[in-house]
């Protein structure tokens, strides 16, 4: 997971009621009082803003939630259907349905009350020294919840053919590092803010105001022991960073204060002497908190792990608290999702195959699937030509660049197999331990893996999901049923409007293979340099261009855009239309279709991915987006992108000098 690069963001939330389904593109969602050359983004959705305004429970609302609430709706008629305990249920039905009605059944859940955590808060309290945190971590381990640090498997960075075990740094609830120490008001505000919503939490558990009060100071100043241990997102984008080969041994010499044979074999993972330890300085920062703290301040933070892992099926009281923080403070939503909303997603996330499966075979169409591949073709077509034409790299680096181009594999709309989750039991009446039972099998299904060969059958995202991505150790680009849809992927729309959308999507997911951190990874997905230095060289030349013009760009208040975190997105925008845009041209073959919407074929083209990124985003959730997110904000993944095109500006008749005309341009592919 860890080098995946979604397109979108945001794990789709979602809201009210949609009236029309989206279109490909839709002339009433232009705003024509603006100049197109001035700000391309304003002119093609600044009419969808004000039709569609971010609904109350929502801290951003763009395109890709429009049509994530279709598919929502889909899934939930899914489990209305089945969510009846009446007799005739296939095994499938029965996980799904009984799933959804136990986490929709809010008032047995609050009946229950802290009874449901009671053997798990027991498991923490009945610690006697510090040897016992690692039995607590396990107990822990084993209902899904990743007090510390984060365990799993993964192909090995040097050798993807070989699945290994992982540790790597975890156990902060603030979205990266930088939040525990940015000395700016708004970042001091924000920490108070935790510390205050760590407080009630306490108190909801039943602790007295002033115990609650220390006890959030301890998580507060535990979490930062781990924040200073922990590399900040900007450095995780670095392969090399991240990938540090250990034996057992030298990670027990790096935290001798935890267990971790003891935790390996009560996990139950296949024998290993090795593990790649992401980020040693983490590992040790763990040590100082386990070392350095008493066993009191110990406990309090592992059962704050307890809540955060158990969230989506706590009692009330907990989840408007979480919300609060979380939904309000973090992403600026006014009010909780509806609870069938969250619960959709919930089964979505906990049992992806199998209501995914009843998804598919209710939506995917064979056109669309076929279209979308014929369109895979044509784009990787364009890049080839591209890598071939550019003038900064040396055949050398060409040849092993078109190497690992034909190697991509590409996945479209389905899955190879189906997981069967028989093993699982799944009852009405316990939505927590649904939770925990789920979470485990996903677990042990990913531990299962360590020492067997990379199974690229596998994805890493539902099929309902509106995303896709490329991952650079298996060399894939995967696009699941969800996306294949409109806006992204219209029937009744022309080549252009759809070039414009999925096309650029998909050369999107290509262009990752190729940008600062896929290029990193060969043709097999492993980590080594078939660059030359000067080939290198011109690169991060060309790369500075981006990171320099997206810092300029300003999410909200002073917030810039971070260039160097949203670098491989950013490249992977510019690239993926740059081919896109080819890819159209060698469709339409020299002829100009007649206009439609009074658009040309090329301007259509532009409209068709400006429409895409059509947002209405609160302030909280650019915020918080521009400080820690890899994707840059609806706009300036418009305007950032056709700034940089001569193609928009003669499609658009834009002159030199207007804003939409950046000079020097910026371009890799
Ligand atoms: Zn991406």
């Amino acid at each position: 997971m860890e080098y995946m690069r979604y397109l979108a963001l945001l794990a789709a939330l979602c809201a009210a009621a949609f009236a029309q389904p989206p279109v490909g593109f839709d002339p009433s969602s232009l705003n024509r009082t603006v100049d197109p050359c001035v700000n391309f983004y304003q002119f093609a959705c600044g009419g969808w803003q004000k039709a569609n305004p971010r609904p109350a429970d929502q801290g951003s609302w763009g395109s890709f939630d429009v049509l994530q609430d279709r598919n929502r709706i889909v899934l939930h008629n899914i489990l209305e259907s089945v969510s009846a305990n009446k007799p005739g249920r296939t095994a499938i039905e029965q996980k799904i349905g009984d799933y959804f009605a136990a986490c929709m059944d809010e008032k047995a859940i609050d009946a229950r009350g802290l009874a449901a955590l009671k053997v798990d808060l027991d498991s923490i309290a009945a610690i006697k020294n510090k040897p016992g945190v690692t039995d607590a971590v396990i107990h822990l381990y084993s209902i899904g919840s990743a007090p510390f640090f984060r365990f799993g498997s993964e192909p090995d960075a040097k050798d993807s053919t070989k699945i290994i075990a992982g540790v790597d740094q975890g156990g902060l609830a603030l979205p990266d590092r930088d939040y525990y120490f940015r000395d700016d008001e708004k970042s001091i505000e924000l920490r108070k803010k935790y510390v205050a919503h760590l407080q009630k939490t306490f108190e909801l558990l039943g602790a007295p105001p002033t115990d609650a009060a220390k006890k959030a100071q301890v998580v507060m100043k535990i979490e930062t022991t781990l924040a200073k241990g922990s590399l900040d997102r900007v450095e995780r984008r670095d392969p090399n960073k991240i990938y540090h080969k250990l034996s057992v041994k030298e990670l027990i010499s790096l935290s001798p204060g935890f267990d971790w044979q003891k935790f390996f074999s009560a996990m139950g993972t296949p024998a290993f002497d090795s593990l790649d330890v992401s980020v040693p300085p983490f590992i040790r920062a763990m040590e100082s908190a386990i070392v350095e703290n008493n066993l009191d301040d110990l406990k309090t933070y592992l059962t704050w792990t307890l809540l955060t892992g158990a969230r989506g099926n706590l009692p009330t009281a907990f989840e408007r608290e979480f919300f609060d923080f979380f939904g309000r403070n973090l992403n600026g939503a006014k009010e909780m999702r509806a609870r069938w909303k969250r619960c959709t997603d919930q089964v979505d996330g906990q049992l992806p195959d199998a209501l995914g499966k009843m998804f598919v075979e209710k939506t995917l169409g064979e056109e669309g699937k076929q279209r979308t591949q014929q369109m895979v073709a044509a784009l990787e077509r364009a890049l080839e030509r591209d890598i071939k034409a550019v003038d900064w790299m040396t055949p050398k680096t060409k040849e092993e660049a078109l190497v690992k181009l034909h190697a991509i594999l590409n996945k479209v709309g389905n899955k190879a197999k189906w997981l069967d989750y028989n093993s699982v039991p799944i009852s009405r009446d316990d939505a927590l331990g649904n939770a925990a039972r789920t979470s485990l099998f996903e677990f042990h299904r990913q531990l299962s893996k360590i020492g067997k060969p990379l199974d690229k059958t596998d994805w890493a995202m539902s099929q309902p999901t509106v995303n896709a991505y490329y991952d650079p150790q298996e060399n894939d680009i995967n696009f699941p049923a969800g996306i294949l849809q409109p806006p992204f992927y219209d029937n009744k729309m022309d080549d252009a409007v759809n070039f414009g959308a999925i096309g650029a999507v998909i050369g999107h997911e290509l262009t990752h293979g190729f940008d600062d951190q896929g290029r990193q990874f060969d043709a097999q997905g492993n980590l080594r340099d078939w660059w030359t230095k000067e080939d290198a060289d011109a690169f991060k030349k060309r790369t500075q261009c981006f990171v320099d013009e997206y810092t300029g760009f300003i999410a909200v208040d002073n917030v810039h855009l971070k260039g160097d975190l949203t670098l491989g997105e950013n490249t992977a925008d510019n690239g993926g239309m740059r081919i896109a845009y080819m890819a159209l041209m060698d469709t339409l073959a020299g002829k100009a279709p007649p206009k439609r919407d009074g658009f040309t074929a090329e301007q259509r083209f532009f409209l068709g991915w400006a429409q895409v990124w059509c947002t209405n985003q609160s302030d909280e959730s650019a915020r918080t987006q521009a400080q820690s997110n890899e994707h840059s904000t609806g706009q300036f993944r418009v305007n950032g992108v056709v700034e940089n095109m001569p193609e928009f500006e003669k499609a658009f008749a834009c002159k030199a000098g207007q804003p939409m005309v950046r000079r020097p341009a910026c371009r890799v592919w």
